[in-house]
């Protein structure tokens, strides 16, 4: 397939996915441009989170495909047809991907550095020296500069958070997933981890692929924003449209009730 920067970062073709009975995405299809930011907002259970665990990989799609930059993330191409991808090819997909969770999962037992420089070392063999110095510029970027050598039970959880942002960063991802990074932190927390975000958001071409509550950071940091009901996007605008002027009825009655 073309990899041509024009076309779209990932691509979800028709993707189906259920769980037992249930099917939780039914043929969604949606594209994401390079360097946008696209944030998913609608009620809990209509398949937000799904989404950014099959493009994580940790589940697999049940029908269609997910691709990433023209190379599919379930699938590989050999003599022409499509296959189940192997290790080796997920693996190489992954590297591309970088996640942040609501829970912060650091390495306990590590130091703040130790915690940024532990994958760019062992998956991608950075040298000890490289992935120190890229870690302090990332420390730096998320206003941590004089925590390097703290543990994580010495911050607070928006530290936390932001050190697992600079974590995810040190792997030099094409793509950040952020799933309700800020869910949970204490209110005067959220501010600091939200602004370390936007800062990301403009100064680098990182595509961005975000869950949130947070309306009002939706709509001061998004390019677009896709409203989800039922594993459908039901409203797909950029934001100034999709909260000041929303079309559907379902998008009106979630703006209300959140807002
Ligand atoms: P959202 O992020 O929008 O709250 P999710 O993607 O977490 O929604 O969940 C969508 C639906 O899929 C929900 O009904 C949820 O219960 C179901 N679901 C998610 N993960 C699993 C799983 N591992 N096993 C069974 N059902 C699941």
């Amino acid at each position: 397939m073309s990899t041509d920067s024009t076309d779209p970062t990932i691509t979800f073709d028709a993707v189906t996915k259920r769980f037992g009975a249930h099917v939780v995405l039914d043929e969604l299809s949606f594209t994401v441009d390079p360097g946008e930011f696209v944030t998913l907002i609608g009620p809990s259970g209509s398949g937000k989170t799904t989404i950014l665990r099959l493009l994580m990989t940790l589940e697999k799609v049940d029908g269609g495909t997910i691709s990433i930059d023209g190379e599919y993330l379930s699938h590989m191409e050999r003599g022409g047809k499509l296959v189940p991808a192997d290790e080796k090819h997920l693996s190489r997909v992954r590297r591309r991907i970088g996640m942040v969770f609501q829970q912060f999962n650091l390495f306990p037992n590590m130091s703040v550095l130790r915690n940024i420089t532990e994958a760019p070392t062992r998956v991608l063999g950075l040298s000890k020296g490289e992935a120190e110095a890229r870690a302090v510029d990332l420390l730096d970027m998320v206003g941590l500069s004089d925590k390097a050598s703290a543990h994580p039970t010495q911050l607070s959880g928006g530290q936390q958070q932001r050190v697992a942002i600079a974590r995810a960063l040190a792997m030099r991802p094409d793509v950040l997933l952020l799933d309700e990074v800020t869910s949970a932190l204490d209110p005067e927390l959220v501010a600091g981890v939200l602004s370390v975000l936007k800062e990301i958001a403009s100064t680098t071409d990182i595509t961005m692929l975000c869950v949130t509550h947070e309306m009002q950071f939706a709509r001061d940091v998004s390019d677009r924003v896709m409203m989800f009901d039922s594993g459908r996007v039901i409203e797909d605008a950029v934001p100034e449209k999709l909260f000041t002027s929303p079309e559907h009825d379902r998008t009106k009655e979630f703006l209300s009730a959140v807002l």
